[in-house]
């Protein structure tokens, strides 16, 4: 007998594990099938997040910094840590330990809330049903549901100029597993996960080359912010080239040693750079290949992301679709609270994500952050708005731990006041971001986190003095000159 669920989620990602396991919370029977094998090769939920995205990443910037901050910085508060050394096996063990607690976590949070993880592949066919083929297993089964979540995450975007040749010319996951540092690094795509993880490796030692297609950097951030990211990453030592549109590459191979050169074209010039390991890291693209068969009717745009309405749900009814193979930015954050509002739309209870608040990150150090509208939007969109910067070198707190890099920009509304945007970038702003997003989604002033009293010496007073100067009142700031 087939069997029948209330909920079938397809993707065991961050939209596709909170998705079922608020399902379950609701009461609803649920099955979750997640196609993920890891390094080990044992399925693993979590997706590309947890097994080699979000969590990896952090967990190698995080090291990687603790040894650069060793090496050149401790010795000004008078630390003296003579002879530092580089242990990249005990760094990626780290890693890799950190990854699989996670994900162990996931499969006892499925368990607990006595979700069927099912470990191979789905795919829907009509009539609500969904074929499910197990690992290891030729003969697939029909499983079935009243409704279906389609969670299957996004991939690295192949780039027919530099294909991806063993573990010389990599991606992403590629670059999270590195057995030695390599002495010069090529990056092609200076988006987030270039700079990520270009310094990740610039900390480890080496010298990273980013070639970036487009003529302006970050240019999805505050204009403000990314030219100051820009030049502390410079300042840094990763060398950024803009408007680099690469046109081949080509590896060659003596003995053990592989080189790639890379041949781009800058202000109409051609050049090339040669280097020992290259990344492409030019954008994801939407896992939709091979998920349904031909007669079911789901819409896809030109980069393969299933249409769905403001509620994820999809032209079919019951059908709904989250996460990165959905419009918007793919972030683990944004899929997640998707699942949550679909899970609960299903239980008939009023659900909605609000798209205008979601916040970004880019865990580099400095962290650059941002939530809401940027200068640049609000000037093409004519509205009136008014601005607070505050840097972080008149910060008490950043003055104490010696990172004083970067700034708080608050932009409100010029006749309501309401806060419309929020930028950063310094030290933490990824936990700072957190309170520019309450105040945004409960609908505040610059006036209310001006009257809002913050601890005193925390890098939150840095919001604080943002929000006071879009009044011209910051306090630790000498007065705005009269024009
Ligand atoms: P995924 O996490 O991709 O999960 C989809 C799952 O579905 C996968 O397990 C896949 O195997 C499975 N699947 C696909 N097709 C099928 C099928 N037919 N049957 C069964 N299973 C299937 N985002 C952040 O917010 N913060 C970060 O710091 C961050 N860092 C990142 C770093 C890197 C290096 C990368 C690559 C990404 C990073 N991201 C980050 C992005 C983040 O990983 C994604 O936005 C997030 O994982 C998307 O979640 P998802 O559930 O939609 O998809
Ligand atoms: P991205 O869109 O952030 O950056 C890709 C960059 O590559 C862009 O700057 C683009 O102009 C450039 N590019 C495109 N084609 C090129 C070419 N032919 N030559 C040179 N440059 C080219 O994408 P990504 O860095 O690959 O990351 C993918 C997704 O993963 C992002 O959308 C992001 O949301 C997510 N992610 C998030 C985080 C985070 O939240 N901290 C970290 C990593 C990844």
């Amino acid at each position: 007998m087939k069997e029948q669920y209330d909920v079938i989620v397809i993707g065991a990602g961050p939209a596709g594990y909170v998705a079922a396991i608020r399902c379950a919370q609701l009461g609803f029977k649920t099955a979750c099938i997640d196609r993920w094998i890891n390094k080990n090769k044992k399925p693993a939920p979590g997706g590309t997040c947890l097994n080699a995205g979000c969590i990896p990443s952090k967990a190698l910037l995080e090291s990687s910094s603790i040894y650069e901050h060793a090496r050149l910085h401790v010795k000004s508060h008078g630390v003296q840590a003579n002879d530092v050394q580089l242990d990249l096996k005990t760094m990626m063990s780290r890693k890799d330990k950190i990854v699989s607690e996670l994900t162990m976590g996931i499969s006892g949070l499925f368990k607990a809330n006595k979700i069927d993880w099912l470990q191979g592949s789905g795919k829907l066919l009509s009539n609500k049903q969904v074929e499910f083929t197990e690992h290891g297993k030729k003969k697939p089964k029909i499983t079935s549901a009243e409704n279906i979540i389609l969670a299957t995450g996004s991939s690295s975007v192949e780039f027919s100029a530099a294909p991806l040749e063993n573990n010389t010319i990599v991606d992403s996951s590629g670059a999270l597993e590195f057995t030695s540092v390599p002495e010069r690094l090529g990056i092609i795509g200076a988006g987030v996960i270039g700079l990520e993880l270009g310094s990740v490796w610039r900390c480890l030692g080496s010298e990273v080359i980013l070639l970036e297609a487009q003529d302006c950097f970050l240019n999805m951030a505050d204009e403000q912010i990314s030219k100051g990211a820009l030049r502390e990453f410079t300042r840094q030592g990763l060398d950024i080239r803009l408007g680099a549109r690469v046109l081949s590459s080509d590896v060659s191979t003596k003995g053990k040693t592989s080189k790639v050169i890379v041949n781009y074209q800058q202000d109409n010039q051609s050049s090339s750079i040669t280097v020992d390991k290259l990344i492409v890291a030019i954008g994801r693209k939407p896992n939709t290949e091979n998920l349904f068969t031909k007669e079911i009717d789901l819409n896809l745009d030109n980069m393969g992301a299933v249409h769905v309405d403001d509620q994820c749900r999809t032209t079919i009814p019951g059908v709904y679709a989250i996460g990165d193979m959905v419009r918007g930015p793919m972030l683990a954050h944004k899929g997640s609270e998707e699942g949550i509002m679909v899970a609960e739309l299903i239980a008939g209870q009023h659900a909605e994500v609000n798209y205008d608040t979601i916040p970004s990150v880019i865990y580099t150090h400095p962290e650059v952050a941002w939530a809401g509208k940027t200068e640049q939007a609000l000037k093409t969109s004519g509205i009136e708005y008014r601005s607070g910067t505050f840097p972080f070198l008149a910060s008490g707190r950043a003055k104490a731990s010696g990172e004083t890099t970067g700034m708080v920009k608050v932009l409100a509304d010029a006749t309501t006041d309401r806060v419309l945007g929020v930028h950063m970038i310094g030290q933490n702003c990824s936990e700072l971001i957190g309170q520019a997003v309450i105040a945004m989604e409960l609908g505040a002033s610059s006036e209310d986190i001006a009257l809002t009293m913050f601890a005193h010496p925390t890098l939150s007073e840095a919001f604080h003095e943002a929000a006071l100067a879009v009044d011209k009142r910051a306090i630790h700031l000498p007065p705005p000159r009269k024009r």
